[in-house]
């Protein structure tokens, strides 16, 4: 990642990417206070496009709100920078890292007087999603490490130290053979997955957990919209338990880098299993409650109109 051409923007200057370096004393990299943002620009059929950068602006904002680190750039100045950064590197199917961090004129605690810098990177993802991993989708392992506790966290800021966790609860799962975890709150009610949200589906109506333990998705809100306004599915947001996703007909996580991906398997509980569905190793009915949010998701964030009750393109800025 160090060694190639482009810009990343930090605190209003653009810097070529090989000399985009920071000092070994800074305050974040010792103890995890900062926060980020992971955005995603696509080209479509009207150009290329930022998906939702206003509500991911927002939350990198809040985010910082929530920690106490001052932010001294606006959100529409940020946004411009995230559609500066795509237009300078050329780039249109992308992923956007804005981050907020502490500079290095203190370390410990109680560090007085740290800086708080912004920076915006942004590469190429092209095709992140493998069309089998789309089609197939994921087995998963409920997580021996719990998701964060309102009281100990803020849930809430996409903060970096949060993603100790994350790391922990995913590398625990892949060592063991899977692709993806489940992370229950302290309670031992269902969280999320390792950095997507989780829906399950169950006699036609989709079930969420709610914003407590878990991330507030942006794509998780995408898909709310979409399964109500469009698809005429209820959606309900409550406490699930692990049970539930066994038993449920359809499961799915929902991410700004995941997009919708099934989950079919859940600690050796092949999920929709009961209701004949397709065996875990094979594609997913093109009819499924997910698959079919799977294609309006695609053509909402490829710019491509569907009809229904919201303006869906007011998602999209264009670069
Ligand atoms: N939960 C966690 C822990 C995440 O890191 C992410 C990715 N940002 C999500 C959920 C999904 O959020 P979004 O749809 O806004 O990308």
């Amino acid at each position: 990642l160090y060694d190639r051409d482009g810009w990343i923007w930090l605190d209003g200057e653009w810097l070529p990417w090989r000399e985009a370096q920071t000092h070994l004393l800074t305050h974040t990299l010792h103890y995890g206070m900062g926060c980020f943002e992971g955005v995603r620009a696509y080209a479509g059929a009207k150009g290329t496009h930022l998906f939702r950068v206003a509500e991911h602006t927002r939350r990198l904002l809040d985010s910082a709100h929530a920690l106490d680190m001052p932010v001294g750039f606006d959100e529409s100045t940020l946004i411009e920078v995230q559609r500066q950064c795509l237009v300078r590197n050329e780039l249109s199917n992308a992923y956007l890292k804005p981050t907020i961090f502490f500079g290095a004129e203190g370390l410990g605690l109680r560090a007085k007087g740290l800086s708080v810098h912004v920076m915006v990177a942004a590469w190429d993802l092209g095709e992140y999603i493998s069309t089998e991993a789309t089609r197939i989708g994921l087995r998963a392992l409920t997580s021996s490490w719990a998701r964060h506790h309102v009281n100990i966290s803020l849930c809430r800021a996409k903060t970096n130290g949060h993603y100790v966790n994350s790391i922990l609860a995913l590398n625990t799962a892949i060592k063991a053979g899977y692709d993806e975890t489940i992370m229950l709150d302290p309670e031992g009610y269902v969280a999320e997955a390792s950095a997507a949200n989780v829906f399950l589906l169950r006699d036609g109506v989709l079930h969420t957990p709610e914003v407590t333990s878990c991330l507030q998705g942006i794509t998780r809100d995408s898909v709310i919209h979409l399964a109500r306004e469009v698809l005429g599915i209820e959606v309900r947001e409550r406490r699930i338990t692990r049970d539930e996703l066994y038993t449920a007909d359809e499961a799915f996580v929902t991410g700004t880098a995941a997009e919708i991906l099934p989950l079919r398997e859940l600690d050796g509980r092949h999920i929709g299993g009961r209701s004949g569905a397709p065996a875990p190793g094979d594609a997913i009915a093109e009819d499924s409650v997910t698959a079919r949010l799977q294609r309006l998701y695609r053509q909402v964030t490829r710019g491509e109109s569907v009809v229904g009750p919201n303006e869906y393109a007011k998602w999209l800025t264009p670069v």
